[in-house]
């Protein structure tokens, strides 16, 4: 009998992967956080002109020099950072990036700060990396924001690092500049490092999403290509960090994946370099998927918050584990807001990344359901 590792042993396997393994063939799926958009031709294109070429071997660990290159551009323009493409490294997603980050800087004991309800990978990773998790809840009546006084009243004398993310998975709420300045602030001051998960950045309705990167050098920023240009199985994203962090992250990644997929940091390349018009076009139908389930959500009376980013709605239920189930008998998948958290319990998580006909079909399977 194998004797697994204490610390694989206090962490579970991801509910919402096990969801999909028991709904049936007619249910529509809400549950899941991938557009269901096809990966835009050109990207597609330029694996192909990759593949061609021959260029299917190991890349320089931290990834290919031009894709760095167009990273500390973008970075530039558009978040006000300046990072040096030597401090940028490429990874197996962003998934990737939160393991990286969490094992090149938590010691056994720290304490981080992650928010509650929040991405399911960032209590796994810290505990994998043997830190312990403080959750900060995030109130309703705050549009599920974090501020600095939340920050401040979980603050311990182990504190290490906080994860932000924003826009958030899964309540949809995008932090707000003021709230990102202060605890940047407050992470200079307490010697603190932000881990700043921003995966979901150009998905946006309106208002723009800030990088903690512009107020403070305390920080690792984690984005990718995944959700902006519906590109999840190419498994590609990346890390920028402050030069003296770079090189402990890099031992992670080189001895964990060596470095990503040749072929995903050319469709990387293509994706960052060529037009946006894709995105707009995503987040425009994003916007309407989105518009789509508020409206209905309200035509039944449910409470819950307008998303500004992302793709999740966040209503309160009752028992969340009752209405998933309930659903669930009815052929809509959807998540309980418990496996993000505590603050979750009473919350479910409803994806409209899902197409517009099939969040129509949910939504009045939904509404026939006598919850109580
Ligand atoms: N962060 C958040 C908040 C996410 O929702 C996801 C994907 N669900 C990830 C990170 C991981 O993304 P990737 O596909 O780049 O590994």
């Amino acid at each position: 009998m194998i004797n697994p590792a204490n610390r694989v042993k206090s962490i579970q396997l991801s509910q919402i992967r096990k969801m999909f393994e028991v709904c049936s063939e007619n249910a529509i799926n809400l549950g899941i956080g991938e557009p269901d958009f096809d990966t835009p031709p050109h990207i597609r294109e330029a694996v192909v002109e990759a593949l061609n070429e021959g260029f299917t071997h190991y890349t320089l660990n931290k990834g290919i020099l031009e894709l760095r290159e167009a990273i500390s551009t973008k970075l530039n323009t558009e978040n006000n950072l300046n990072i040096d493409p030597e401090s940028i490294i490429v990874t197996v997603g962003a998934s990737e990036a939160l393991y990286m980050c969490a094992q090149a800087l938590i010691n056994k004991g720290d304490d981080v700060l992650i928010p509650d309800p929040g991405f399911l990978a960032y209590d796994a990773v810290i505990k994998i990396s043997e830190g312990n998790t403080i959750p900060v809840p995030l109130k309703i009546e705050n549009d599920f924001r974090m501020t600095v006084e939340d920050v401040e009243n979980h603050l311990t004398s182990k504190t290490k690092a906080i994860i932000l993310n924003s826009p958030s998975n899964p309540t949809g709420s995008l932090m707000k500049r003021k709230d990102i300045k202060e605890i940047s602030k407050l992470a200079e001051d307490q010697d603190i490092f932000i881990i700043s998960d921003e995966i979901y950045e150009k998905i946006t309705y309106g208002k723009k999403h800030y990088s903690p990167g512009e107020f403070t050098d305390n920080v690792m920023v984690i984005n990718g290509f995944s959700k902006t240009y519906a590109m999840t199985g190419f498994r590609v994203a990346y890390v920028a960090a402050r030069e003296d962090i770079t090189e402990e992250l890099l031992k992670i990644h080189q001895y964990n994946t060596a470095c990503a997929s040749s072929i995903s940091q050319k469709a990387a390349l293509a994706a960052i370099e060529g037009p946006q018009k894709c995105v707009k076009d995503m987040v425009g139908e994003f916007k309407r998927r989105r518009n789509l389930m508020v409206r209905r959500l309200n035509e039944m009376g449910w409470e819950f918050k307008l998303p500004e980013g992302a793709f999740y709605t966040f209503p309160h239920v009752q028992d969340s584990s009752k209405f998933v189930a309930e659903a669930l008998k009815n052929d809509v998948v959807t998540v309980s807001g418990e496996a993000f958290g505590n603050v979750g319990k009473e919350h479910v998580r409803m994806s409209y990344a899902a197409s517009y006909s099939k969040i129509e079909s949910a939504m009045e399977r939904l509404e026939k359901i006598d919850f109580n």
